[in-house]
């Protein structure tokens, strides 16, 4: 999927959790969800992919560095440490929690999404990496790319009318 796409959907998704979970003004909620689906997504993406030469001209293609579960988790977690420690006092403790499960969210649904375009994602079988797919779109496809961004701009707004203001 599109960098910008996954951008939009994580914020969703991780805003829609936290106003479900924490108490957090609209505000708060807003920075962790932009700040970790920004530097997790890019991460994930800027490490994970590479461009191979193919009949078709140079492709980008994933490895498994980051395009798994489990690794993208981490990524995750690697991307909200800055954000950790400068909230690491003790004024800010409440906050904690909900940038550690940010963390935790935005790899899981950078695969979400990943896995319905051609390449997939990897998970490991008898010791061999392999690729799984759900579905084969190209991972520009303007249908999957629109709808999965609507879905995070509506995520977002539903996350909005439950925060307190
Ligand atoms: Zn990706």
């Amino acid at each position: 999927m599109k960098l910008r796409t996954h951008y939009i959907f994580s914020v969703g998704l991780i805003s829609i959790i936290l106003a479900l979970t924490f108490n957090l003004s609209f505000f708060t909620n807003l920075f962790i969800s932009f700040y970790t689906s920004f530097l997790g997504n890019t991460i994930i993406d800027r490490l994970g992919h590479e461009m191979k030469w193919s009949k078709h001209g140079y492709i980008p293609t994933r490895t498994p560095l980051t395009h798994t579960v489990l690794r993208s988790i981490m990524w995750g977690l690697v991307s909200v440490l800055t954000l950790l420690l400068l909230f690491y006092d003790y004024y800010h403790y409440t906050l904690i929690l909900p940038i550690i499960i940010s963390g935790i969210i935005v790899g899981p649904s950078h695969m979400l999404l990943d896995v319905f375009t051609e390449s997939g994602i990897y998970t490991k079988k008898n010791g061999k990496w392999i690729r799984i797919a759900l579905a084969h779109f190209s991972y520009n496809n303007v249908f999957v790319n629109g709808v999965s961004s609507l879905i995070g701009i509506l995520l977002l707004f539903l996350s909005y009318s439950l925060s307190i203001h």
